[in-house]
């Protein structure tokens, strides 16, 4: 069985954690935060027991999945008998490139490092290693535990025996892996950013409400919830960086972030996480905020 290290312990961290250990792979959790590995740990716990709950595992499925996770705070131990690394700190380029220096000079000279980033590329964070054929993009969706995909991104040197080996054990995880090539925002986000930043436009423009909006989405395709709900719930800040990822890094005007976007962000209008974006969620549930809020 692979040894796992899993680099940040935070919304996806933990649960690629919980992933990798309830399949039965020993699972080393490292993250510089002590109380962010106590949360980490807390929160897989009361995850499985939703699964225990629903009926997908039994108690002693948790006792073994809880007992597969080590924690440290210092990522050379963690990492020193990792097979597979995946790294899933903060999206930072600086941090992130150092991590990858340190894990080359610390992980088995075997060790495939992957990384669950959203848009930084993997090219660039393979260059800063002496084993670039060895790093691939392992992009996981939230929640971990629940959806079916994983984003397998060859950087320009990735090996084809590496990028098997990562689509077998995403398999091995009930999961479904897809392979793309290493272009701003790959295909995920290179979809569905520009999705959301044209909802945005239509709210700018004046075309149509918030809830308008979300329900054409919604009801007329199908999809589990509107784009500008889904922008609050990954995070304006996290949109607007992405969308300029793609904007500098394919050159073209079609991504420019919409200036809504960039003045609720520079507002502190984050979302989920900061009580309100498009709708409130003060309250804990969702609630329209007022129309004339997103006038010109
Ligand atoms: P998060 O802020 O919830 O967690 C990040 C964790 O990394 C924190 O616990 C922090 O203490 C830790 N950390 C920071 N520097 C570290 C270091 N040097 N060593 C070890 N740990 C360190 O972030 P998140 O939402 O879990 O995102 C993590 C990664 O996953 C990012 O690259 C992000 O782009 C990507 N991602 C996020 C989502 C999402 O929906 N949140 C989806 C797909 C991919």
């Amino acid at each position: 069985m692979m040894n796992i290290a899993v680099i940040g312990s935070g919304t996806m961290g933990n649960g690629i954690a919980h992933v990798f250990a309830q399949y039965g792979f020993p699972v080393a959790l490292i993250d510089i935060s002590q109380p962010a590995l106590d949360k980490a740990l807390a929160t897989i716990g009361k995850n499985i027991d939703r699964q225990v709950a629903k009926g997908a595992l039994t108690e002693d499925d948790k006792t073994a999945t809880l007992a597969r996770l080590t924690t440290y705070t210092s990522l050379a131990e963690g990492v020193r008998a990792a097979d597979l690394v995946v790294e899933a700190a903060t999206e930072n380029v600086d941090l992130k490139l150092n991590i990858f220096r340190e894990l080359d000079a610390h992980a088995p000279a075997g060790a495939i490092l992957a990384s669950n980033t959203s848009s930084i590329s993997i090219t660039k964070i393979a260059a800063v290693t002496k084993r670039p054929e060895q790093v691939i993009g392992m992009h996981f969706m939230n929640p971990v535990p629940v959806m079916k995909l994983v984003e397998v991104i060859r950087g320009y040197a990735t090996s084809d025996a590496v990028t098997q080996r990562v689509m077998d054990l995403s398999r091995e995880l009930g999961k479904t892996p897809t392979e793309v090539n290493d272009y701003p925002g790959f295909v995920a986000n290179r979809i569905l950013m520009p999705m959301i930043n044209e909802a945005i436009y239509s709210l700018y423009e004046g075309v149509a409400g918030v809830e308008e909006i979300d329900t054409v989405m919604k009801l007329g395709m199908a999809h589990p919830m509107g784009p500008l709900q889904l922008a609050d719930f990954i995070g304006l800040d996290v949109c607007l960086a992405i969308l300029r990822v793609l904007h500098e890094g394919l050159g073209n005007q079609k991504y420019a972030p919409c200036p809504l976007l960039v003045n609720m962000v520079t507002a502190g209008r984050l979302g989920v996480k900061s009580g309100e974006g498009f709708y409130s969620w003060g309250h804990g549930t969702k609630e329209l905020v007022l129309a004339e809020r997103f006038r010109k």
